[in-house]
């Protein structure tokens, strides 16, 4: 399907740079993963647009840094405002573009619309501090500047919601930006930025780049002085890449990068309420997801009855066209569909059996069988080895203490999960895991007011919450001397 047929207006295809879109060096064709259809002609950026972008936000930042925190705030009011008013055609771009089912995209876009309120809300709230020096004399003043220009890098996974959760705590933090969206999801992205911009954002200050040599925007603006900061979010590999990029540039760098979720279900736990959260933590976005369950290990009094019922649930999975009610979509691209024929493999030959799926869709699109591999106890096939896909893998353990030891036999620290009807288990083992975010008796986690990332291989800093926006600004320290009292009074 193409947007004519969904009867939803195209959005911008076009750069946006410096309060205008602009054509690319070419075009680079745009395809539905549902059908394979092509559904728009995307302008292509190479370096010099790249520079452009920089420049324009560079002119912009220092106006944005001075506009007061209530006005930026009234500015991201108006743009949550507009954002909600098109939800409509967000969440069919959103599946259009990415293949996601609508009832996930409508989930998306809601989710994003709050990330972006709760940043409106945040920016006139940006505290600094007021002290005494440690043996008296001074004071000691702080405040928070504007990092400054910044490149933010989204994947096409969460379209909406990458770019909303980095470029509105920019914004908030009055930062300007230029932002590279996903090759495969630029769309979004427009309909975002377009939202912006008609919501009354000065020139210059968010700023938009499609490309398909991203190497071009990242080497090019990584080594340029001017900026001063590159939010990333995506593999480990292009992490480093980038931390290695902006070494030579002291670039202050955030990384959301990939993940290796453990899902523990402790004997103790409700199974069916485990069975149904499983479902939703490995199976949404068709498994591509950083915080998918990538483990899902279980205490052998219990996992027949998980994985009985589990294997049933997702055998009943309905695969299909986004557009249509259904309950998975496709695979992002063929290359993301074909490399599962390697991982069923790989997966198979460590000694996992294929108890429902394994296979492709015979149809057009990159669509993958819901699947389900059983082990019969820990496997280090999966640990360190991101499965990003609609492939499930079951693991007995006999006890906590297994669980947890093989939950942490992982580079990654991304999200994790315990299920356990014994909330002083649940806390001790929520400690022990060496990962930033634990969900308790929940697959589902983010969330404007929580802090979201990881530790380790799954990058550095942390986006929302009350600290995500300090991501984005610098403490600057006075140091305040104060004269004697007489000397004030007299
Ligand atoms: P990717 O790293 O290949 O691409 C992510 C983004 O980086 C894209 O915009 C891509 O164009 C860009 N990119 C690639 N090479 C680049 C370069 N040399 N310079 C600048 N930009 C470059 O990842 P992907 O395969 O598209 O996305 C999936 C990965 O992202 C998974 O590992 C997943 O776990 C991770 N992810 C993490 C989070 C999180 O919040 N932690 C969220 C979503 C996805």
């Amino acid at each position: 399907m193409n947007f004519q047929a969904s009867g939803i207006s195209l959005p911008q295809t076009s750069l946006f740079i410096d309060g205008e879109w602009r054509p690319g060096a070419g075009v680079y064709p745009l395809f539905n993963p549902a059908d394979g259809a092509q559904i728009a002609d995307i302008a292509n950026c190479d370096a010099t647009h790249a520079l452009a972008a920089l420049d324009a936000a560079a002119r912009a930042q220092p106006g944005w840094a001075r506009l007061a925190p209530r006005a930026r705030a009234d500015l991201m009011h108006a743009g949550h405002r507009l954002m909600r008013e098109r939800g409509a055609q967000f969440v069919h771009t959103m599946t259009l573009e990415s293949g996601k089912p609508l009832t996930e995209a409508r989930a998306e876009f809601n989710l994003s619309a709050d990330f972006l309120l709760w940043f409106a809300e945040q920016t006139a709230h940006i505290h600094g501090s007021f002290s005494n020096a440690s043996h008296g004399g001074f004071r000691v003043v702080t405040t928070h500047q504007p990092v400054g220009p910044c490149l933010l890098i989204t994947p096409w996974n969460f379209p909406l919601l990458m770019i909303v959760r980095k470029a509105g705590a920019a914004l908030a933090a009055g930062c300007t930006t230029v932002t590279k969206s996903a090759q495969e999801t630029p769309l979004t992205c427009a309909l975002f930025v377009q939202t912006l911009i008609d919501a009354g954002f000065p020139k210059g200050v968010a700023n938009l780049l499609h490309t398909t040599t991203p190497s071009a925007v990242s080497e090019t603006l990584l080594k340029d002085r001017r900026l001063r900061k590159v939010s990333f979010t995506g593999s480990t590999r292009v992490g480093s890449l980038l931390l290695r990029l902006g070494a030579d540039n002291i670039v202050n760098t955030s990384l959301e990068l990939g993940g290796d979720g453990p899902f523990i279900v402790l004997a103790d736990a409700d199974v069916d309420l485990a069975v149904d959260h499983a479902i939703m933590c490995k199976f949404r976005n068709a498994g591509q997801a950083c915080v998918a369950a990538n483990r899902i290990i279980v205490d052998r009094e219990v996992e027949p009855d998980f994985t009985d019922k589990f294997v049933k649930k997702v055998s009943e999975l309905k695969v299909g066209d986004g557009m249509d009610p259904v309950d998975v979509g496709p695979m992002i691209s063929a290359r993301q569909r074909d490399r599962l024929f390697d991982t069923i493999n790989q997966l198979t030959s460590a000694g996992g059996k294929v108890l429902t799926g394994g296979r492709a869709l015979q149809r057009p699109g990159y669509f993958f069988e819901p699947t389900v591999v059983r082990f019969d106890g820990p496997n280090p096939v999966m640990c360190d080895n991101e499965l990003f896909a609609p492939i499930a893998t079951v693991f007995p353990v006999e006890g906590p203490r297994q669980a947890l030891e093989f939950a942490n036999t992982s580079n990654y620290g991304l999200a994790s999960y315990v299920f356990t009807r014994d909330l002083t288990q649940a806390i001790a083992m929520g400690e022990q895991l060496e990962f930033g975010m634990v969900g308790i008796n929940r697959g589902i986690m983010a969330e404007p007011a929580a802090p979201f990332g990881g530790t380790k291989w799954s990058g550095i800093g942390r986006e929302a919450g009350h600290d995500g926006i300090y991501e984005f600004l610098e403490t600057k320290y006075m140091a305040l001397t104060v004269g004697e009292i007489e000397e004030a009074l007299k």
